[in-house]
């Protein structure tokens, strides 16, 4: 009797499908963050198998990580202190992101002069103030890569930009992005280099707006179902119920008694809390067990929810769906929680089980290992 977290490799296969089909250029799958929750080697390679043609990670080490599991296709890692040791980027050929000199300094230092040049993607900021070289500081960070370049210690392989407001369309920031883009692009091929992969958009601008997409998309979230109604939910979050009472009217429940039941009522609990990730925060949340839907009442204790099951007894045991399958949405989840979809997909704690649904193997539930 387990809570189990049920990884569907067959949506993210088809969600990757789908970003194939529409993206005009490659697609890199994101699995950052555990692949969003879903486990980031299993996620990658089902997007290789899937028709994607490269992987994008954030640290170095996430990239270390697949190329340990065995993955072999190119990985692109994006944020990186200037300190980091760029020797695992030379070492496990490992594509790095450069938002400016110090970093290129950096990368170039590690390669050995007559080692092979470290693949960078030169980084410019279209409009996220988070991440990539200015727009003022692009064409001396292109001369500097121009120059290592030539002395064989890198080689520019790509531009990159991120969109901060591409899930709105009608945002003036996107066009501004774009542009700012284009420029850099020319920029950097005016200065002699010659990237190939150029890519801006992420899950939101690869289905919003076919302007973004160059020579590749990034696609995270939208392998995991988020961003449109055509993309399939991965995950399924179930959990038994351990316990069922039998309460009279006027019993206040759980910690700071914040919630009193308002007629006799059985409340069943479920061992999972906000440090499995049922956010504590959530107003008005529902669970669905034995087909109908039942409120969660009283605060979420670290590892433990109480739901009011209403006048009918659940046998010790039944399953509860938190959220996927014929249950809630992580959508729902997250408006309840007055959060993103992204924050509760990567939130689940360490102590579920995993389970996959592999494409496979379709029905049959293995154990993550
Ligand atoms: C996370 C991230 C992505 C993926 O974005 P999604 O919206 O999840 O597809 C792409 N590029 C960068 C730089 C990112 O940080």
């Amino acid at each position: 009797m387990n809570s189990l977290l049920h990884i569907d490799l067959d949506a993210v296969a088809a969600n990757v499908a789908h970003f194939v089909t529409i993206a005009s250029g490659e697609v890199m799958a994101v699995v950052k963050a555990d692949g969003f929750g879903h486990g980031a080697a299993d996620v990658a390679t089902t997007a290789l198998a899937a028709g994607a043609s490269r992987l994008g990670v954030t640290s170095l080490d996430e990239a270390r990580v697949l190329r340990d599991t065995g993955v072999r296709a190119p990985i692109l890692s994006w944020l990186n202190p200037a300190d980091a040791d760029f020797r695992t980027a030379r070492d496990r050929d490992i594509e790095v992101a450069v938002p400016g000199a110090e970093h290129l300094l950096a990368v170039a230092g590690c390669t050995g002069r007559s080692g092979r040049p470290i693949r960078v993607h030169l980084q410019i900021d279209t409009g996220m103030a988070r991440d990539g070289a200015t727009p003022a500081d692009w064409p001396e960070l292109c001369r500097l890569a121009h120059t290592l370049e030539y002395a064989g210690r890198i080689r520019v392989v790509g531009v990159m930009g991120h969109l901060p407001c591409a899930e709105d369309p009608s945002h003036p920031s996107n066009a501004s992005g774009r542009s700012r883009f284009t420029r850099a692009v020319r920029v950097c091929r005016a200065s002699g280099l010659d990237p190939r992969h150029l890519h801006l958009a992420a899950t939101a601008a690869t289905l919003n707006d076919p302007l973004s997409h160059h020579t590749m998309s990034r696609i995270g979230a939208g392998l995991v179902g988020i961003g449109s109604p055509a993309l399939r939910p991965g995950l399924t979050l179930t959990a038994p119920v351990v316990s069922c009472r039998s309460v009279p009217a006027g019993t206040p429940v759980g910690y700071g008694h914040t919630w009193t039941t308002p007629q006799p009522t059985y409340l069943g609990l479920i061992p999972l809390g906000y440090a499995d990730g049922i956010p504590f925060a959530s107003k008005g949340a529902q669970v669905l067990v034995r087909g109908r839907r039942h409120p969660v009442v009283g605060r979420i204790s670290m590892d433990q929810t109480i739901i009011d099951l209403g006048p009918e007894p659940v046998p010790v045991g039944a399953t509860v769906t938190v959220f996927g399958g014929d249950g809630p949405t992580v959508a729902e989840w997250a408006a309840w929680a007055g959060t993103l979809e992204h924050e509760i997909l990567t939130g689940i704690g360490p102590r579920v089980l995993r389970v996959i649904v592999p494409a496979r193997a379709r029905g049959e539930l293995q154990v993550a290992s």
